[in-house]
């Protein structure tokens, strides 16, 4: 079987699709999964084998067979514990078929072959009776089936059919019972994430105030859910509007309804504000008791909760349709819809009158469709994205440096995908903009959004709109003009790493017949920097397990770092560092540098070197970004941002990903001693816009 991987080429970017064997997919797959993180997952696993010894027992002390229905197996884990606790006999099921086969060696390797039979289905494939997968059905249901919104991975729908189909009535299970707790807040932080709002330019003729599309301002955006540590989110970026409300709960042991419904809970502000945000996580009770809870509850709810550190499972942030300023004690409906696999929500004024007119009323405008994007922006700005465009400061350095480049007979190209450069570099004085946005070229309606955003600003005769790839550009295209200053941020949507963004370089080559000969490139040049971390948490996703809860899951381990090393090159990864907090142990060290004044060279470049550590701590790995100069002495940087020198704490660019290349051998202990300084070679391949690298320690 041959499988097609699109992946977007960064010297065109253009996606292309590469063919692949099998093997690929699961690689991927398995390498960049969440298993390990779950096993790494002190607070859960324990929770889950208290509740598990709790349900075998109530069975047992029923004087019946106790009879597991563990869906989703991963590596047989909840099985082994329910085994372990005297369970007479388990049924493992596992869609996933590598995870399947992983769970018979480690079931088989821990000596419980007999106790636990492992399934390859779909639970809803999964068949009952003499000649079926089971004997009968089960009495204890235990699953970990949850992401961050709970049902985002189809717990509700699995659920709904196993009570249909294989477990009896009245079944025990594990966990229990879950609940999703929300809290309203103001932040103009997070709703920056969702709306764009106006950029403010001084230009020569007086202030002028660029303003998204009409079509923007109330667009309910998409529904994709938005999952970040909150842990990371200080309390200073928000203001919570009101107590945390319990939204609602799902009993595990019961009948499970899947089909779209709502919850509407009653909320009195406790402050006056701009309701925008809805926070969002859930706890779960491992038993009916309540006594064993398992919580996703935020610092400021849970105060111990930044000790337990876990990636599988954070914490949801909703964004209102609209920003709906509220009053402290007035009555409001807080409103989640959710279908079988998201949520969403609304937010609703009680209206003054008779007995419960408000509750009538409002019933109508209760929203059941799920958000669709209507504006476009939502579909190709993502989060991030939202919040580096809002991002006051960092436009402040680009109107800077326009203004020193840019003169009254400038002819000006933007190269960057959604950007508002070419609006910008408008306002600033320059005679005729035109603009590309290559990467979007390969999608329908690529430019309808560039062209909203020009007409809500009447500038739709002003900037002219090339719907030409770089290496087609034609003098027509420029009205038979030479190119005196070219922009980019730049920006491509297709980016995965921070250098992926050097495409503008590729297009800034195709375009050089264009270029005037004076002609002026912003950014002049982009240069990588580097720097030796050590990482709070985030060494865990990449750490082999070993043991877990004493039950040897080293097969997995096994399994993860074959999948990492399937290439035989380890690859960089990107992360938002500003989640992860890391410790710097070296100085942040330039590496690299690219002349945007120059066209792609034809030759790699490459560069090797060695970093001092400067500070005692653990090597886990090296973190890579970009830094664009876009004149002289203005620089932006999409990594670092600022460093404190006692600790070595770090504050990262909150609107990118950076490049984390993990050092394994000091992730799985096989350096013991603190090394001093690490030896690094990093190659820039000019042909394929890739950047390869190699540490030793
Ligand atoms: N139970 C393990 C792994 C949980 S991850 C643990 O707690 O450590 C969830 C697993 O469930 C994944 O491996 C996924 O492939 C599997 N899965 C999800 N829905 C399923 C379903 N309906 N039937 C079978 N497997 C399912």
């Amino acid at each position: 079987m041959k499988i097609f991987c699109g992946r977007a080429n960064p010297t065109t970017g253009s996606m292309e699709w590469l063919e692949e064997g099998e093997d690929y997919d699961y690689h991927q797959e398995i390498a960049r999964s969440r298993y390990a993180d779950m096993l790494h997952d002190k607070d859960r696993n324990v929770k889950y084998y208290q509740g598990i010894r709790a349900a075998v027992s109530r069975v047992k002390e029923r004087g019946e067979k106790a009879i597991v229905l563990d869906i989703g197996t991963g590596t047989g884990l909840l099985s082994m514990m329910a085994a372990s606790a005297g369970a007479d006999f388990c049924y493992a099921i596992e869609v996933f078929k590598p995870m399947a086969n992983a769970a018979v060696k480690i079931v088989e390797k821990n000596g419980f072959s007999d106790k636990i039979k492992v399934i390859n289905k779909h639970s809803t494939e999964v068949t009952v009776g003499p000649d079926g997968d089971m004997q009968c059905r089960a009495n204890i249901l235990v699953t970990e089936l949850f992401d961050t919104e709970l049902i985002g991975e189809g717990a509700l729908p699995t659920y709904e059919h196993a009570h249909k189909y294989l477990v009896q009535e009245g079944c025990e299970a594990v966990p229990h019972r879950a609940t999703v707790y929300v809290q309203l807040v103001e932040s103009r932080r997070m709703w920056s994430w969702k709306k764009l709002f106006p950029v403010h330019v001084e230009a020569e003729d007086g202030e002028k105030i660029l303003v998204p599309p009409s079509e923007m301002e109330n667009c309910p955006g998409v529904p994709s859910v938005c999952d970040i540590q909150l842990n990371q989110m200080p309390s200073s970026d928000f203001s919570t509007l009101s107590d945390v409300v319990t939204m609602f709960s799902v009993d595990f042991s019961k009948p499970v309804q899947s089909a779209s419904t709502y919850y509407r809970v009653q909320l009195e502000p406790v402050k006056s504000g701009k309701a925008q945000i809805v926070l969002s996580w859930w706890d779960i009770d491992m038993d009916p008791s309540g006594m064993i809870n398992c919580t996703m509850a935020p610092y400021w709810v849970k105060p111990t909760s930044a000790l337990q550190w876990r990636d599988h499972w954070m914490q949801c942030v909703y964004f209102l349709p609209r920003e709906e300023p509220v009053l402290q004690g007035e009555k409001l409906y807080l409103t989640a819809c959710r279908d079988e696999y998201s949520v969403w929500y609304s937010l609703q004024k009680a209206r003054e009158g008779g007995k419960n007119a408000g509750e009538e009323e409002n019933k109508a405008d209760v929203c059941v469709e799920s958000p669709v994007c209507r504006c476009r922006a939502h579909l190709l700005w993502n989060r991030p994205r939202f919040g580096e465009l809002n991002d006051q400061n960092r436009t402040r350095q680009y109107i800077k440096s326009l203004r020193k480049v840019l003169k009254t007979d400038s002819v000006c190209l933007c190269i960057s995908d959604g950007s508002l450069l070419p609006v910008l570099a408008h306002y600033l004085g320059a005679k005729q903009v035109q603009c590309m946005q290559p990467t979007r070229i390969d999608l329908s309606h690529p430019h309808e959004l560039q062209q909203a955003f020009f007409k809500a600003n009447h500038l739709e005769d002003k900037i002219k709109i090339i719907e030409a790839r770089p290496e087609l550009l034609k003098p027509s295209h420029l009205e038979d003009k030479k190119i005196s200053v070219l922009v980019g941020e730049p920006f491509f949507t297709t980016s995965l790493l921070p250098w992926h963004n050097l495409y503008f370089w590729y297009a800034r080559t195709a375009v050089s017949p264009h270029l005037a000969s004076n002609v002026t490139v912003l950014p002049q040049s982009a240069s990588l920097h580097m720097m030796i971390v050590e990482f709070q948490d985030l060494w865990r996703i990449r750490s082999p397990c070993g043991t877990c809860e004493g039950f040897d899951v080293q097969t997995m381990d096994d399994m993860i770092k074959d999948s990492l090393n399937f290439r035989e090159s380890k690859e960089a990864e990107p992360h938002p560092l500003w989640e992860y907090p890391c410790k710097s142990l070296s100085d942040p060290q330039e590496v690299l540098t690219f002349d945007f004044t120059q066209t792609v060279p034809q030759h790699c470049l490459s560069t090797e070197g060695s970093v001092k550590l400067l500070r005692k701590g653990k090597s886990h790995g090296a973190v890579l970004w970009m830094e664009y100069h876009l004149a002289a002495d203005i620089s932006v940087s999409t990594g670092l941002m600022q460093l404190s020198d006692e600790q070595g704490n770090c504050e990262w660019n909150p609107h990118c990903k950076q490049a984390v290349y993990f050092f394994s051998s000091v992730i799985e202990s096989e350096i013991q001693s603190d090394p001093t300084a690490v030896t690094y070679a990093i190659n820039f391949d000019t042909k394929t816009g890739e950047i390869t690298m190699d540490f030793k320690l």
